[in-house]
């Protein structure tokens, strides 16, 4: 069999009956199309995550589950045969009501994974209903029977050898006499609990499964038509961008461009499978092309933020002319698992930035127990309300010049922890929060919209 297409939709791509509508037109007028990875209907594993935590109040967990239920039965409706549906969907929420009632007790890691799954179990009913109502020979398959994991709940790492030969096995065969649904952000560890890549991690999912069947491309279907210059919502001037490289698009979601989970393009660049990323609600406005080779490598490219960033300056006169020191540092941050994103040195002091690996979405703390052993060593400074700014290109560490233009455009702006020319991709630096969406409109005014 030739190979096929794996079609990603995320929350708001399957939020109603309509979308899923969508969805299902598009997967109709690919007959390539024969995989679908979905997220959950948008806003349910919010939901889920609340009611994970525990909520010790019953009343406050039955609203929650009312609006599950909400959420599910407005499509369950409007089906023409909600029978098989609203009972596999009934059971999935009892059980979620119980597992609720647990975590009211006791939370844990484990619990929650087990308990935010429930989103794609459910709305991969959905969404295969409707599409069998359309006439597709649609089935919807279990991923946790191939998606294998390690044990790491909430942020599991993928058995990608296992994985491989059980996508293999079980699910290819399938994709061959039907199209097949499943769920996206969801797996299993070798003990058959269930695992989760962390929130938005369906993309990386998707990518996973496709690199399992060794599929001929990847569609990621969002709420926006592709990858822009930069954030619209900040600068309506940002443009579509038709084509870009994995090295861009990589550097771009690590940034902070919210388009797509930063892991998905690990994936699909080991086995060069190109990646879309569209609109499902305006799928004619097109959409961007990720591929290893492209057309134009533009110098400038695209511009990203991320905000809620924690900086660290750790000041100390025994950094002249020593060794050891930065070891040393290392050595804390390693011990405390703290990963550090950018870094900056001078001869006595270094700065560098937390990553964000909270789900929270606040900037990263600096554990007290970290900051203690650090002020062994020197003085450590710690600064919030700090935002990222990075500009993505081409060649830019052998571009003469161009710097210039970059930072005689932001001469107003107080620009921390400059990173420049240890990726021939990026630039990036830090400003105060206040300032940074005005400098991301300044640089794209510069850099993007005047260019010839
Ligand atoms: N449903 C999960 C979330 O909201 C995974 C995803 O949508 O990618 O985080
Ligand atoms: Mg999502």
């Amino acid at each position: 069999m030739s190979a096929f297409n794996v079609a990603k939709f995320g929350g708001t791509s399957v939020a109603n009956f309509e979308a899923m509508s969508r969805c299902a037109e598009l997967i109709e007028n690919n007959p390539n199309t024969k995989l679908i990875v979905s997220s959950a209907c948008s806003g349910v594993t919010n939901l889920l995550v609340e009611l994970a935590n525990g909520v010790q109040d019953e009343k406050r967990r039955q609203v929650v589950i009312e609006q599950l239920e909400d959420i599910h039965y407005a499509v369950i409706d409007k089906l023409a045969d909600p029978l098989a549906t609203e009972q596999a969907v009934a059971s999935l929420l009892k059980s979620v009501a119980s597992a609720a009632e647990a975590a009211s007790f006791q939370s844990s890691d484990k619990l929650t994974d087990h308990m935010v799954a429930y989103g794609e179990r459910m709305s991969t009913h959905l969404l295969t209903q409707i599409l069998k109502e359309r006439g597709v020979s649609a089935v919807r398959f279990n991923i946790r029977e191939i998606m294998r994991t390690d044990s790491a709940y909430g942020k599991a790492e993928p058995e990608l050898d296992t994985i491989s030969k059980l996508a293999q096995e079980k699910l290819v065969p399938l994709c061959q006499k039907h199209v097949v649904v499943t769920q996206g952000f969801i797996g299993a560890d070798i003990e058959g609990n269930t695992t989760t890549f962390g929130r938005g991690g369906s993309d990386y999912s998707a990518a996973l499964i496709a690199e399992a069947v060794a599929a001929e491309g990847l569609e990621i279907w969002t709420d926006v038509p592709g990858i822009y210059t930069t954030d619209p919502r900040i600068v309506p001037k940002a443009a579509p961008i038709p084509e870009i490289s994995f090295s861009e698009a990589s550097e771009m979601a690590n940034f902070g461009a919210k388009i797509l989970h930063p892991s998905t393009l690990v994936p699909a660049l080991r086995h060069g499978i190109p990646v879309f990323v569209g609109s499902s609600k305006e799928p004619e406005k097109g959409g961007t092309w990720i591929r290893q080779e492209v057309e134009s490598s533009p110098l400038f490219r695209a511009l990203a933020l991320r905000c809620n960033q924690t900086m660290i300056t750790l000041r100390s006169p025994n950094m002249f002319q020593a060794y050891g020191f930065l070891a040393e540092v290392f050595k804390i941050l390693a011990k405390y698992k703290i990963s550090v994103d950018l870094i900056t040195t001078s001869e006595v002091s270094v700065s560098l930035t937390l990553d964000q690996t909270n789900t929270s979405g606040g900037a990263p703390e600096l554990p007290a127990e970290a900051q203690k052993e650090l002020e062994e060593l020197c003085i450590v400074e710690v600064e919030q309300n700090l935002c990222l700014v990075a500009l993505i290109g081409n060649n830019m560490s052998e571009c003469k010049g161009y710097a210039k233009k970059v930072f005689s455009t932001l001469e107003d702006y107080n620009l921390r922890m400059i990173c420049y020319g240890a990726s021939p991709h990026n630039l990036c630096f830090l400003v105060r929060s206040n300032d940074s969406r005005r400098a991301v409109q300044d640089l794209h005014r510069e850099l993007f919209e005047l260019r010839e």
